[in-house]
């Protein structure tokens, strides 16, 4: 069996920060489903946020201003000693991430160059072009990797071992060999990313499907606010690549079919740079209103910004609108519609990442803090998981150094890991009539129509019927590939199962949420209900599907207000 003192598992931009942190001191591994460098990290275009300033048009900000900032973009519902403590790490994080190499873009004199982004006071996005989360990502794997990370690749973790309310371990599947392998550690640390995947037209991709937050949640830990999922407003007609939020943040226009810059009816202050839950539904208002182009898509249109702009600023924007729209941004407008793109909820974290097992925490968009509450901020993920990635490490180090019990938990390993195989048996075993792959489908497209930018109880009523029904459908589900090797078909079922159960969640904390907040827009309760609903939702599992309950959201300055841009 092998051991490590830590095991992160997921290599993006949370879990490397992590693994960077406690290697500083102990024995830490990586395992990871893609390479690192694969990880979805590596896709994030715009920037991420610090309140340093050094944008002219900035100076004025302040940690006070962008937790503020945060906190109204979240609906009120973040809560506000995260988001502030967040904030406060944010600016030396970032200055950590350049001396360790990251090539952010640069002001005239130097300094690094800050973007406007949608619902913040200031320019403060730190961005390097539109390519910021790949060289985040690869700035921490080589720090990853002067630190003597040891990272399995290709490895697909399928179960926690907890004994005694310890965490001891994971069971991963070596998707090369197909052998499921056992791994004894003393903290687990879960940077398992988003469950975008869950969703149709989603901006993710195809390995963000939340199987982190599933194996958590089957192993007892909740999951919170789990209905509140963003969607982008800017992701490309017909592929639902992200058209980064920087478009508008260096000046894009978003135009109807009648030319107008429609924005100005809906957040008529900050015109584009609204936050996107507002901008998602005002383009969505505008097509289901007849003011889009036919098939449903709106234009973002960057011609007025010059070619040397876009070249410089928006290079990889600009290939994407050509080779996957066929249009040049410098000449034509681009077409886009909002599209599924981030998970507000996760796994219930304390503000160390903890959850309830002693020894298992988690960070980044796996995780819950909470700091985005129902809307999160453009540019604060990308803070969100070198923070608490860093902080979760921290507070390993810490705990580790109290730890007497060592190398506990090998039977507990080796039975779970015999368990894993007895799943495989009868996943492979079953010769139903079921196709897994058109359950996906179906599982997508029923929850970005039904629980998707508007709801109804009506709608989510639909979807929890499709959903159950699905459920009942997988039982009876074919995997034609019975090897063992790099077996996609398996891993693909796999993955369904607990999508499947993250569709549930999801519906369920919707239907009960019986208010409109944040990016939880209900057509039959317009308004937010602060009486009611000012507190977070709380998923636990039980065999017949999530029991939900609820917990307080911590108010330490900012009361809330109605939200007006
Ligand atoms: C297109 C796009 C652009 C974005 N742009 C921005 C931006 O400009 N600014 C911003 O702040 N945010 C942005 N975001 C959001 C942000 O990029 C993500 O929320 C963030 O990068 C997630 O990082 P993560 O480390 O939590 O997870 P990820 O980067 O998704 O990494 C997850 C890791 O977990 C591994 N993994 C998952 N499950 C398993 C398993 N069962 N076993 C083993 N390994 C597993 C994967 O291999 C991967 O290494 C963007 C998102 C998208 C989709």
């Amino acid at each position: 069996m092998k051991y490590h003192e830590v095991i992160v598992v997921g290599a993006g931009l949370a879990g490397l920060r992590a693994a960077v942190e406690t290697a500083t001191e102990f024995d830490t591994a990586i395992l990871t489903q893609v390479p690192p460098v694969r990880s979805h990290s590596g896709a994030a275009q715009g920037g991420v946020n610090a309140p340093m300033g050094n944008n002219p048009a900035g100076k004025e900000d302040s940690v006070e201003k962008h937790t503020y900032d945060t906190v109204k973009g979240s609906d009120f519902l973040a809560d506000q000693d995260a988001a502030e403590l967040m904030i406060s790490e944010a600016t030396p994080c970032i200055y950590e991430m350049e001396h360790w190499g990251c090539p952010f873009s640069r002001t005239p004199e130097g300094k690094i160059a800050q973007r406007p982004f949608g619902g913040a006071g200031f320019p403060r996005t730190c961005y390097a072009a539109d390519k910021t989360g790949l060289y985040m990502l690869h700035t921490l794997w080589e720090r990853s990797v002067a630190l003597n990370v040891k990272t399995y690749e290709e490895r697909f973790v399928t179960d926690l071992v907890v004994e005694d309310g310890k965490c001891v371990g994971v069971i991963a599947l070596n998707m090369v060999t197909g052998d499921f392998e056992p791994y004894m550690a003393e903290a687990v640390i879960f940077g398992t990313g988003g469950p975008g995947q869950v969703y149709g037209r989603s901006t993710n991709a195809l390995i963000s499907t939340g199987s982190g937050n599933f194996i958590a949640y089957k192993r007892g830990v909740p999951l919170k606010d789990m209905e509140f999922i963003q969607f982008h407003p800017t992701s490309l007609f017909g592929t639902n690549i992200l058209m980064t939020e920087g478009a508008r943040g260096e000046g894009g226009y978003l135009v109807n079919n009648k030319g107008e810059r429609f924005m100005s009816k809906y957040a008529p202050t900050v015109m584009e740079l609204g936050p996107r839950d507002i901008v998602s539904r005002s383009i969505q208002t505008e097509i289901n209103e007849g003011r889009g182009f036919e098939g449903g898509y709106v234009h973002l249109d960057l011609r007025h910004l010059g070619r040397e702009k876009i070249l410089d600023r928006l290079p990889g924007i600009r290939d994407i609108a050509m080779n996957f729209a066929g249009v040049d941004p410098i000449d034509q407008p681009i077409p886009i519609q909002p599209g599924q793109h981030y998970a507000m909820g996760g796994i219930s974290t304390d503000k160390n990442g903890l959850t309830n097992i002693s020894g298992f925490y988690a960070a980044g968009e796996c995780a819950c803090v909470s700091v985005h509450g129902s809307n999160r901020l453009g540019g604060n993920s990308l803070l969100d998981t070198v923070v608490f990635g860093k902080l979760s490490g921290k507070h390993v180090k810490q705990w580790m150094k109290t730890k007497t019990d060592r190398k506990k938990g090998e039977s507990t390993i080796m039975k779970t890991m015999e368990d894993q195989e007895k799943v495989r048996e009868e996943l492979l075993g079953r010769n139903g009539s079921e196709n897994h792959a058109a359950i996906r489908e179906e599982m997508r497209e029923t929850m970005i129509l039904k629980v998707g930018i508007f709801r109804s109880g009506e709608m989510m009523q639909e979807a929890l019927k499709k959903i159950l029904d699905l459920k009942e459908r997988y039982k009876n589900i074919r995997v034609m590939n019975k090897g063992r090797k790099y077996n996609l078909d398996y891993l693909r079922a796999l993955e369904l199962d607990g999508m499947l159960e993250l569709a549930h969640v999801i519906t369920i904390g919707a239907i009960e949420r019986r208010e409109s907040r944040g990016s939880h827009s209900r057509l039959d309760y317009k308004t937010r209900d602060d009486v009611n609903f000012l507190k977070h939702t709380i998923a636990t599992y039980t065999p017949s599907g999530p029991k939900i309950s609820y917990s307080p959201v911590t108010i330490t300055k900012y009361q809330p207000v109605e939200r007006k841009y």
